[in-house]
């Protein structure tokens, strides 16, 4: 893993370059589509305050991680997705599958998803 400056979620939070599909964006947070879908839809949403992984979180950004769940939850509602169901995963750290040194949480739906999707083992 690279570190948080180089990663390219520090670039798409400074806003130095854009993802490409963007579905929200405030003072706090920015979610856009997933490069790579592990799912019909996969949004990744990220803090604009960098943080590397929850692993770094501090006591601090408590009500920011919740407002960035909240988006996932309207994000999912939007996405016609609440009613079936939908994952949010953080992963940490090299064994918990986390290839972007820059916290994001996933979330996932559209179809149903196994233990073994293949967003759990793509870690380096
Ligand atoms: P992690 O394994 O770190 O939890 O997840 C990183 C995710 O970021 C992966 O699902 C990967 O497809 C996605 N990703 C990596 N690089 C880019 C990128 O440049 N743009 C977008 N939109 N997604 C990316």
């Amino acid at each position: 893993m690279n570190s948080i400056e180089e990663s390219i979620f520090s670039r798409f939070a400074s806003g130095e370059i854009r993802p490409d599909k963007i579905r929200y964006e405030d003072d706090d947070m920015l979610a856009f589509d997933d490069i790579s879908p592990k799912a019909p839809t996969h949004i990744l949403i990220l803090p604009k305050k960098p943080i590397q992984s929850i692993a770094q979180m501090e006591a601090g950004d408590t009500e920011l991680i919740g407002k960035m769940i909240y988006r996932a939850k309207v994000l999912a509602e939007e996405m016609g997705i609440a009613e079936s169901g939908y994952r949010l995963t953080i992963n940490v750290g090299k064994w918990g599958g986390q290839a972007v040194p820059y916290l994001h949480i996933h979330l996932l739906g559209g179809q149903p998803l196994n233990e073994d999707i293949e967003h759990f083992s793509h870690g380096e």
